[in-house]
């Protein structure tokens, strides 16, 4: 699902890399249907999708992606879609017992309590691709105890060492530009104002079933560790590799083998590489503290942060607004949020909604200005 998205592109990378191990047998995209087509001709799958009318003819069975999810012949869903358009193919894959190698984080943000319920109600596994969440996997694998802490690293982004006013002046072009990682264009906003890394705390918490207070944040500008954690005792295991999205794509679909793939780029620590940390400064990237607070305040909170975020980006992306005033927008938009304790599916899409138009009136208000 998403396989047009950059992390849909290098699953198909990483299942090229392996062809007699994988056989697609469904590819959904949105509105790329240029690549959608090249990829349906490369890889021949029965099923397809995509949101717009396709203008290519295809032998294969046009499908909507909660079917394709829970169809008989598949096993794994690769949930690589973004934004919420990927909620209802992941319940539905987990319904039919199929496992999901989950990368699409705003499923577990905005409805963490009933994917999870149903993962466990039907004895499925959610496997983390997100690269952090893999780390964590593979570090707690083998293990009888329950992590004590749970350190996220990050980046920081291109922006870490900046002052308000150069934040103030950031272009498009600069914050799509990031120091170590190559995704696409929200999640790279996203991790210009640290806003990914609240919502990978809120994914964190779901997946691992770890409290929010449990989960820290260590700035690591190099992006080898890719997290850690530390036991009850004091000891800490982390996982390092070459910030590459191929690997951990390959681990959620090989799990539990590791395959040898010489197409992944190794790290040399020979190479008197410097790992170093440091505190993440939160008065300085205020989406984080705001991802935090939605998180611990839970209802639908976390559904109308992931809603603000999106418009106020695409905002920003249009060059309609200042950097800065993506924090201040969606800080606006949750003022106004009405929250829903536990929430049903129902209520997390009515307040997505409902989020969106408010935020929409408050960029437009801003954006005037
Ligand atoms: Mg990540």
């Amino acid at each position: 699902m998403g396989s047009t998205g950059s992390i849909g592109q290098q699953a198909l990378d990483v299942i090229r890399a392996f062809p007699t191990k994988f056989q697609v047998r469904g590819l959904a995209a949105g509105e790329n249907i240029k690549l959608l087509e090249q990829q349906l001709e490369e890889f021949e799958p029965q099923l397809f999708y995509c949101s717009v009318k396709p203008d290519f003819g295809y032998q294969g069975k046009f499908m909507p992606m909660e079917e394709m999810a829970s169809h008989d012949d598949v096993d794994l869903i690769v949930i690589a879609t973004s934004g919420k358009a990927g909620l209802f193919p992941t319940i539905a894959a987990l319904q039919a017992g199929k496992t999901v190698a989950l990368a699409n984080k705003e499923v577990l943000v905005m409805a963490g309590n009933i994917v999870t319920t149903e993962a466990t109600q039907h004895g499925v596994q959610i496997l983390p691709v997100d690269s952090e969440h893999s780390a964590i996997w593979q570090c707690l694998l083998g293990e009888e105890s329950e992590p004590h802490r749970l350190f996220l690293t990050a980046s920081g982004g291109p922006f870490y060492h900046h002052s308000q006013s150069q934040l103030d002046r950031v272009t498009v072009e600069q914050a799509l530009h990031h120091p170590t990682w190559k995704m696409g264009k929200k999640v790279t906003i996203d991790s210009a104002t640290l806003m990914n890394k609240g919502l990978e705390v809120i994914e964190a918490h779901h997946l691992f079933a770890i409290p929010v207070d449990r989960i820290e944040i260590l700035v690591h500008p190099q992006s080898f560790v890719h997290s850690i954690i530390e036991f009850a005792d004091g000891s800490m295991k982390a996982q390092l590799s070459f910030p590459d999205m191929h690997l951990p794509i390959q681990y959620a679909l090989c799990y539990p083998e590791r395959l040898p793939n010489p197409e992944l780029p190794r790290l040399d620590l020979s190479r008197k590489e410097i790992l170093s940390f440091e505190p993440v400064d939160y008065a300085q990237f205020p989406c984080l503290k705001l991802a935090l607070d939605a998180a611990r305040l839970g209802g639908t909170y976390p559904a109308a942060l992931c809603a603000a975020d999106e418009v106020a980006v695409e905002f920003f992306l249009q060059g309609k607004m200042r950097f800065t005033d993506i924090a201040i927008i969606v800080s606006k938009a949750l003022e106004q949020h009405q929250s829903i304790a536990q929430p049903s599916i129902e209520e997390i899409f009515a307040a997505d909604e409902q989020t969106r138009e408010t935020t929409l009136q408050i960029a437009h208000d801003i954006s005037l200005c």
